[in-house]
């Protein structure tokens, strides 16, 4: 196997170890919360949920939003073939 060869192969194999992590691990930290879901006020009390995340502190990988927007599409297109 010449050199190309073995760089495709260990390209294909690092796609294939991100693609599976983000099917087991789809969920990474909020950035802008760092995981809290929520910002608590240094002046009042009050505590407002992270506007980013929703409040869970998780976001979705981006390799996990490409795997949704691909399912998204393939489904779009199915049923405008269906019927
Ligand atoms: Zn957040």
């Amino acid at each position: 196997m010449n050199t190309l060869g073995v760089f495709l192969l260990l390209m294909i194999l690092v796609a294939l170890g991100y693609a599976w992590s983000c099917a087991v691990y789809p969920y990474r930290p909020c950035r802008s919360c760092r995981g809290v879901g929520q910002f608590r006020s240094p002046f009042l009390r009050a505590i407002r949920l992270c506007r980013r995340c929703g409040g869970t502190g998780r976001t979705l990988r981006a390799g996990r939003r490409a795997y949704n927007a691909a399912v998204r599409a393939r489904r779009a297109i199915r049923r405008s073939q269906g019927r």
